[in-house]
């Protein structure tokens, strides 16, 4: 990020947070359950699906991730009461990955359990990279145990690669997206169209698996790119599909739907709203512009 843009940032982290909802609202459903739930079924309504994530990184203690996982549970029941086509999206850290492995292990299964019930599905999110080589650990260890939860791999990292030529040995459902986290040049690309390269190189590696694959961008580039490999390869529509995080480019999510792909939202929600805004201005420093300037209505 360029000093001007980490000043942005800097300046809205001062403003007062009900300042920022008005901005970060856009990118959330609301705090509660029931506002992913309605939001869910608007995106059905329109043909697409979703997936639905509880905020909750920056998890401390075990009641944390208990209540965390509790929230998981009332995410499957809702999708299933509601009849909504949607899954559910789970930061490894947020089930207690950073306090215990293996209690982490425990809650993952006791979500996918549920999950089989409802004949669900769930993704566990990739965070940044102290949490790589362990979120892959225990997915796979998930993975021999159930076939209804997924990973996802960043294009940025410079490992990538190779965890997918592991990852391709097993039946490995996938995420591609770039990376959101701030890493070091020594494990990340840092050039962005080198994570392009990277990122359709991967994608490459993955459909010629024949896995299946969420293809997580908004990027023109990457969208085209993924086009082409999808039409030359005439990849059935049952190997992969595009997600998008809500409200971001809803004139390309409409696009790819209009076109016959199937495309699934990303849909958080939660109390924890505050850390993913900042974060998404962090990824995007024009939202951060766009506050700023209202804020000291320079527009
Ligand atoms: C469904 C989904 C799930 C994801 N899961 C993970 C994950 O588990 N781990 C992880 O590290 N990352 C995750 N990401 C984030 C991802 O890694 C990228 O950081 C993010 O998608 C931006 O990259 P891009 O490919 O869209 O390209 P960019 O070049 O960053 O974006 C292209 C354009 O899209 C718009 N845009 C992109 N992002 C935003 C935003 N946040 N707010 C407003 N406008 C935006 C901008 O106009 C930008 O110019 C996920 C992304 C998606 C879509």
């Amino acid at each position: 990020m360029s000093l001007l843009n980490s000043a942005l940032v800097s300046f809205v982290k001062l403003l007062p947070t009900s300042v920022v909802h008005i901005f970060a609202k856009k990118y959330i459903a609301g705090e509660d359950l029931q506002d992913a739930i309605i939001v869910a079924k608007q995106l059905n309504e329109k043909g697409i699906v979703a997936t639905l994530d509880v905020l909750g990184e920056s998890i401390k203690t075990v009641e944390e991730a208990a209540e965390e996982k509790e929230e998981c549970l009332r995410v499957l029941k809702a999708i299933d009461e509601n009849k909504l086509d949607a899954n559910l999206s789970i930061k490894p850290t947020s089930l207690g990955l950073s306090i215990d492995k293996e209690y982490f292990y425990k809650n993952m299964k006791e979500v996918l359990l549920k999950a089989k019930e409802y004949n669900n599905f769930v993704r566990v999110d990739m965070e940044d990279s102290p949490y790589t080589a362990s979120t892959i650990e225990y997915f796979l260890k998930l993975q021999s145990e159930f076939d209804n939860v997924g990973i996802v791999l960043q294009s940025y990292l410079r490992r990538t690669e190779s965890d997918v030529e592991g990852l391709n040995k097993t039946n490995t459902n996938y995420r591609l997206c770039k990376g959101i986290y701030v890493e070091p040049e020594e494990i990340a690309f840092k050039d962005k169209q080198l994570v392009r390269d990277n990122y359709l190189k991967v994608l490459k590696q993955i459909i010629n698996n024949g896995s299946y694959v969420g293809i997580a961008t908004h990027d023109d580039y990457l969208v085209d790119g993924a086009l082409e490999i999808i039409k030359n390869l005439d990849l059935y529509k049952d190997k992969y599909e595009f997600q998008m995080l809500y409200g971001v480019k809803e004139k390309l999510r409409d696009k790819i739907n209009r076109d016959g792909h199937k495309i699934r939202i990303y849909v958080p929600y939660g109390k924890k709203w505050y850390a993913y805004s900042i974060r998404r201005m962090q990824e995007n420093p024009e939202i951060a512009m766009h506050i700023a300037k209202s804020v000291l209505k320079l527009d």
